[in-house]
């Protein structure tokens, strides 16, 4: 089994303080359900969001990996974007991981961007094709000194990062995750691992859900 394939079950302690979110997992494509598990290993609520009235309800979301050019065509036609921006105008925390990265880039190249709401320019597939999927340790300095293990399947890179935007990692040299105001995303999948800790980073920011907020362009 490859390891994309296994979601290891290491016993985390929860912790009590994120006990009153919930976070959504939009669930129109996608990877939503490890990261719906890893949400509640933090000890945080976590809810599938398959109807777009459901987004009023969340502290938070996340946007799962998956395909990019699927979620965004069916987010519109499903009406899901306008409640998304609500969701992060309203301070709350929005995180993309791997194809929502690509839906929250203000730029991807050679297409338009989708929401439009980190100022990073997205490259998509940059590291090949399915089989070329590996996993890297990643020094991500606001996790601590311990290196993250992420998980790329058919990753997209941050090519350029401007604004408020705000560099979290590289991988020899190359941007793969960014955070800018309450709006967090990483080209990996760090849903795949038993390290807790970005979801943990995610729920503060949910926490601190009254921080300055990211808008959408003009
Ligand atoms: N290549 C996909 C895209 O651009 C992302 C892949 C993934 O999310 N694992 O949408």
């Amino acid at each position: 089994m490859a390891w994309y394939e296994v979601k290891n079950s290491g016993a985390v302690a929860a912790d009590d303080r994120y006990k009153h979110l919930k976070i959504g997992g939009l669930a129109i494509q996608g990877a939503v359900a490890e990261h719906l598990q890893s949400l509640e290993s933090c000890g945080a609520g976590a809810l599938a969001v398959r109807k777009p009235s459901a987004l009023a309800e969340v502290d938070g979301l996340i946007i799962p990996g998956g395909e990019s050019t699927t979620i965004s065509r069916l987010g519109r036609l499903y009406g899901f974007m306008e409640g998304i921006y609500h969701l992060v105008e309203a301070g709350k925390p929005l995180f993309g991981t791997c194809a929502g990265l690509v839906m929250m880039a203000r730029e991807v190249e050679g297409q338009q961007p989708v929401l439009a709401l980190l100022s990073i320019t997205a490259r998509r597939n940059a590291f090949g094709r399915q089989r070329e999927s590996f996993e890297a340790d990643l020094d991500i300095p606001v996790l601590g000194g311990e290196p993250f293990c992420g998980g790329f399947i058919r990753a997209p890179v941050v090519t350029s990062v401007f604004g408020e935007a705000q560099v979290l990692a590289r991988i020899n040299g190359i941007v793969v995750a960014a955070r800018e105001r309450n709006c967090l995303a990483t080209s990996f999948h760090p849903e795949l691992t038993d390290d807790l800790r970005l979801h943990r980073y995610f729920l503060e920011m949910a926490l601190l859900g009254s921080a300055p907020k990211a808008a959408r362009q003009p």
